[in-house]
């Protein structure tokens, strides 16, 4: 293990020397200027995945190495096979990397010499086969142990019943799940226990947050693992920039779950390009008048309370600093439609998008209407004019980790389910899963969930202790990728019945898809978040 340290360090430095050169490309009057940064999209993009690749395989290697077997043969093939991939990316043409090919060729493998031979691989399938897909400790303590027991019962006794009827008729999450996630708290698992929540109020605790999310996204995506995704987000957006009284209103009500809540973000013309967003909040006597549209707020028509992003000032030249935050208050709806009427004659309205899978939420259009919100509840009022953006920063960070242990999630699902399917159907006289390329399958199925879990797991702690603001893009990226090829195999592994909506493989890559292009898309993470503050911190 000591040798693929020693790989992952020396391929750091290559990488080190690639985003200096990006660096130096686009360097004008000392600062890294976004134009000249786009004209390097696909350097940058393959820099913030390698970076992502060698980051994970360092946590692996690191939890492994005090644990058994199985653990440590996985994630040594893990950093050998993203080893070999940064190799291959850089090699294609050193020049865009500011690199000579003398400097891919110096990048020694010698420490992966067998790792990804096929025998090799074969052999961890047919160890992870044998133990019926364990991938070993689990790298928790008793506590955190405890609540991924009681969540994965819960998936399996409430969730998984329903997830198939969820999906197949495109239903809205029925009482049973709901009220289930109520009394287990989890609306309350990022809500500091001094606003009624379950968080400590001295410290922070996002593994819990990450176990319980992984749980219930193995159980069902949209039925059941995306529900404390919004309250994660509003409730860290009203802790950074709330006033107290905001705080003690909303928070405790938040961590019970009543209201539910749902993020209004995105808008038709803007997803990705937060700053630009467009909709209209003019201030009127004790309020503001909300007027434009918001499209994909998941969860908009059972929800009484929308975090809604809005332009207050007018100067599009303020950019992100002409933005505030608003909690919009309506009533709950099943349908796929609603409508709500002011007396003030105030008008929003709701139609939900049909949507390949990630079912039981559902995602509306909204359009507003001179919507009439009291300046009470624009988050920080009068101090939190302007500063919509940062709130809305802050909140997405708490999403993007916990969308990796989406991924997680639905990754542990699928891999289950290709299993069993491999184990019971029988090929060619014996069990899909005695072949040589299925054993393959499983090989790189166990090790991208066991490096997907444990990077998960180690950014949460890093931001437990106040950092890992970058690595949440980091994990969110690399898992949401990992998960969508991991699906992908499992339904492969069932054949046409993999495509038979009656198997919940088909569902499990439906759900995988949408990973990559929520919570930041894979680009824009890759290139604004990621890539640019590689490239600005790069020596
Ligand atoms: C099922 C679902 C649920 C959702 N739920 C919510 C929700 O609850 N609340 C909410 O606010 N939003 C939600 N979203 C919206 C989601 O966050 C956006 O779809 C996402 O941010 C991308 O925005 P966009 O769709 O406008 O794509 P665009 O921003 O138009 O991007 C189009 C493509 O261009 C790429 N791209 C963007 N910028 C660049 C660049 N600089 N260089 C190169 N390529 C680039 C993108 O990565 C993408 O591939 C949801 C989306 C889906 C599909």
């Amino acid at each position: 293990m000591s040798n693929l340290i020693n790989t992952l360090d020396q391929f750091e430095q290559c990488i080190g020397k690639a985003l200096s050169y990006v660096r130096r490309s686009c360097e004008q009057d000392g600062k890294t200027n976004p134009g000249l940064l786009d004209q390097h999209q696909q350097v940058v993009s393959d820099l913030a995945v390698s970076t992502a690749e060698l980051q994970c395989s360092r946590h692996y290697l690191d939890y492994a190495s005090s644990r058994g077997d199985i653990e440590q043969k996985l994630s040594n093939c893990f950093a050998a096979e993203s080893l070999h991939n940064i190799r291959n990316r850089l090699a294609r043409h050193p020049q865009d990397y500011g690199l000579e090919m003398t400097d891919v060729d110096a990048l020694d493998l010698g420490a992966c010499e067998g790792l990804l031979s096929a025998s090799n691989l074969e052999a961890l399938g047919r160890l992870i086969v044998s133990s019926n897909g364990d991938l070993g400790d689990r790298g928790l303590d008793e506590e955190k142990l405890l609540m991924a027991d009681t969540f994965r019962q819960f998936a399996d006794k409430v969730v998984k019943p329903l997830a198939e009827d969820i999906h197949r008729k495109d239903l809205i999450i029925p009482d049973e799940i709901l009220d289930g996630v109520r009394e287990l708290g989890c609306f309350g698992l990022s809500v500091p226990q001094r606003y009624g929540g379950l968080l400590p109020d001295d410290r922070e605790d996002s593994l819990g947050m990450i176990v319980v999310t992984e749980e219930l996204s193995r159980g069902s995506l949209g039925g059941a693992g995306s529900l404390i995704t919004r309250p994660e987000i509003m409730a860290r957006a009203l802790l950074e920039g709330g006033t107290e009284e905001q705080k003690q209103h909303w928070l405790p009500r938040i961590a019970v779950g009543k209201p539910l809540c749902a993020i209004a973000i995105t808008e038709p013309d803007f997803g990705s390009d937060v700053a630009s967003m467009r909709l209209k909040a003019t201030p009127t006597e004790d309020g503001w008048l909300l007027n434009g549209a918001k499209s994909w707020c998941t969860f908009a028509g059972k929800s009484e309370v929308l975090l809604t992003l809005a332009r207050t000032d007018p100067d599009l030249s303020l950019g992100h600093r002409g933005l505030s935050l608003f909690m919009v208050e309506k009533p709950a709806f099943d349908g796929e439609e609603f409508e709500v009427c002011q007396d003030s004659g105030g008008k929003m309205s709701g139609q939900a998008i049909a949507t390949l899978g990630y079912r039981g939420m559902h995602s509306f259009q909204l359009f507003f209407d001179d919507f009439f919100v009291p300046a009470s509840h624009m988050i920080g009022e009068g101090q939190g004019l302007g500063k919509g953006f940062y709130f809305t920063m802050r909140g997405f960070m708490g999403g993007r980790i916990q969308t990796a242990a989406r991924a997680c999630g639905v990754m542990q699902a699928a891999f289950e389910a290709g299993l069993s399917y491999a184990v019971d159907r029988k090929v060619f006289g014996k069990p899909v899963a005695d072949y040589q390329l299925s054993l393959v399958k499983f090989a790189r199925m166990a090790m991208y969930l066991g490096a997907s879990r444990q990077f998960t797991y180690a950014v949460g702690r890093m931001m437990d202790d106040g950092g890992g603001q970058m690595e949440a893009s980091l994990v969110k990226l690399l898992a949401c990728k990992l998960s969508e090829w991991t699906s992908r195999e499992a339904m492969q592994i069932h054949g046409g019945m993999g495509y038979a909506e009656e198997t919940a493989a088909s569902r499990y890559w439906l759900d995988a898809r949408v990973l990559s292009i929520f919570e930041g898309t894979e680009e824009t993470l890759a290139l604004k978040v990621v890539g640019r503050s590689l490239v600005e911190q790069a020596g």
